[in-house]
């Protein structure tokens, strides 16, 4: 069972991580029924999504927090930090758990704080096109009541129907309208953050300062370790008039490549371009190679005379490098399914109680690696990256530039024959392909984030950069409260 393979034999009754004089004070400001205790809740905030899917991968502890607070506002948050610090208790915090990355691996007697309740929608601006929110509400809610108001989010990642605002800004996101859009992080304004000694900072809500650092961008894409996203206000855009469908085929990925190139070289703007390069045969057991076919899917969105015109330069640029005009369907089909395996995760783990989870697959391993690298490097990465996983008997089975050409994922699958042997293999093929790109003047990931997976190589990456972040945490977190041992601390 699941339970017991990623728990060991851990049970309530050994967690005497935190003292009854810390559950008093936790309750005291949360109220009973916000802060649980029992097993059940212990594991299930204990997991992201990555270790919900599969127990491979590189993870030093199966540690599980000693209690979860469920917080209502920004007091609240005050107030459970200074308990933290008082009681030196480390405290996670936790939006949906839809991290892929082991962003929310616990240290023992770790306390996760579920933002979850705070989810109210403090204003909509029309005319200023922002909307401010706390950083529990549900993506796909926000979305919805900015629909009725003739707006939209924009950040529109698989996992809308299931991630918080927080998470998405604290993993600086990249959904499928973010060629147009930008990612979570480039969409906010303001936030406000209850730092790890309990101070609050807000930052203003504008789209340009030149007062000092934009001093959001120290909660963009870093994993709450810097403190708790309570509030933020995001750019919102109008609904698009007009959205139209294309598919353009390719004989090859490199020419596919070379087209998108081209599109955004002009500074075209599709809302999703997607070049995928992948195998009709994924799930083929006897790990012969199946067909390749390599497809560029494209939605241009906005006023009518924009999409128009956009469109009208499309098929010059595709035919130039062979690619032929396959339709609207398969876009359309790609669009309308994107959110299929948020669904089905919110059915087969949120929903369910974790006995009944599905029970991992462990006739293969996969990975998926997301580099971003200097566009004219992307086909000799491609290159060198096959002759990487040659040497570990890994399949690509599909290769994307997803929202822009220098954006570069691989999906990499591994059949099982000696389940350990084959997982470390795989990490080590893995590590090999994230400073490839970090050696071709690239970074390692550029949409779920570091976590605890990634964390030994962002030393390599960041340089000294590492080092100017560890002093600011040590700043304003010197007890090292909020997400320890995360990105790389
Ligand atoms: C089916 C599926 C599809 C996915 N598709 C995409 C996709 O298309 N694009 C994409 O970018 N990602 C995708 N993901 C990954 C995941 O959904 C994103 O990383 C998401 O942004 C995480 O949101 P969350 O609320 O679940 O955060 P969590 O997983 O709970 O937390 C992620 C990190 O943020 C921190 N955090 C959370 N809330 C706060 C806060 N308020 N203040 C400070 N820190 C905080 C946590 O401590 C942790 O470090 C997918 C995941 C799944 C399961």
């Amino acid at each position: 069972m699941l339970l017991g393979e990623l728990s060991g034999e851990w049970s309530l009754e050994d967690n005497h991580l935190i003292t009854a004089s810390a559950i008093e004070k936790f309750q005291s400001v949360v109220g009973v029924d916000n802060f649980l205790l029992d097993e059940e809740s212990l594991f299930r905030y204990s997991l992201d999504a990555y270790r919900v899917w599969s127990s491979q991968g590189r993870f030093s502890t199966n540690n599980k927090v000693s209690a979860v607070v469920k917080p209502l506002d920004t007091q609240e948050i005050v107030k459970i930090v200074k308990i933290a610090n008082q009681e030196k208790i480390p405290l996670i915090p936790f939006g949906s758990g839809t991290g892929v990355m082991g962003a929310i691996n616990p240290v023992p007697g770790s306390v996760c704080v579920d933002l979850k309740r705070m989810k109210s929608i403090l204003d909509i601006d029309p005319v200023s096109l922002t909307v401010t929110a706390q950083s529990g509400v549900i993506l796909a809610q926000l979305d919805e009541s900015l629909s009725k108001r003739d707006l939209m989010l924009g950040h529109d990642p698989y996992s809308l129907p299931i991630a918080t605002v927080g998470g998405a800004i604290s993993t600086s996101g990249v959904g499928y309208r973010a060629a147009k859009y930008g990612s979570m992080g480039d969409q906010v304004l303001g936030l406000q953050v209850v730092l790890p000694n309990g101070e609050i900072l807000e930052t203003r809500s504008v789209e340009k300062t030149s007062v000092g650092p934009g001093f959001q961008y120290l909660f963009i894409g870093t994993e709450g370790v810097f403190g708790f996203i309570t509030q933020a206000t995001l750019k919102v855009f109008r609904i698009p008039e007009s959205r139209v469908f294309k598919t353009y085929s390719f004989d090859n990925f490199e020419n596919g490549f070379n087209a998108m190139n081209e599109m955004f070289s002009i500074g075209l703007k599709p809302s999703l371009s997607d070049l995928t390069e992948e195998c009709s045969d994924i799930n083929n057991s006897n790990q012969t190679k199946g067909q390749y076919s390599t497809n560029l899917f494209l939605v241009f969105e906005g006023y009518c005379e924009e999409v128009k015109a956009q469109l009208s330069r499309v098929p010059d640029i595709c035919s130039q490098y062979g690619g032929t005009d396959a339709g609207p369907s398969m876009s359309k089909n790609y669009w309308d399914k994107r959110h299929d395996s948020a669904y089905r995760f919110k059915d087969n783990y949120i929903k369910k109680s974790v006995d009944d989870w599905p029970i991992a697959n462990r006739n293969r391993v996969v990975a998926y690696p997301h580099v971003a690298l200097p566009a004219s490097k992307v086909l000799e990465y491609r290159r060198l990256a096959e002759q990487i996983v040659l040497e570990f008997q890994v399949e690509i089975t599909e290769y994307s530039c997803w929202t822009n050409p220098g954006l570069f994922s691989l999906m990499l699958v591994k059949t099982v024959v000696d389940w350990n042997k084959d997982v470390a293999d795989l990490d080590i093929a893995v590590d090999k392909l994230l400073t490839l790109a970090q050696d071709l003047g690239g970074t390692m990931e550029y949409v779920h984030g570091v976590g605890s997976k990634l964390s030994h190589l962002v030393s390599r990456e960041l340089g000294y950069g590492l080092e100017i972040m560890r002093k600011i945490k040590s700043s304003i977190d010197p007890e090292n409260i909020i997400n320890p041992n995360n990105l790389g601390m």
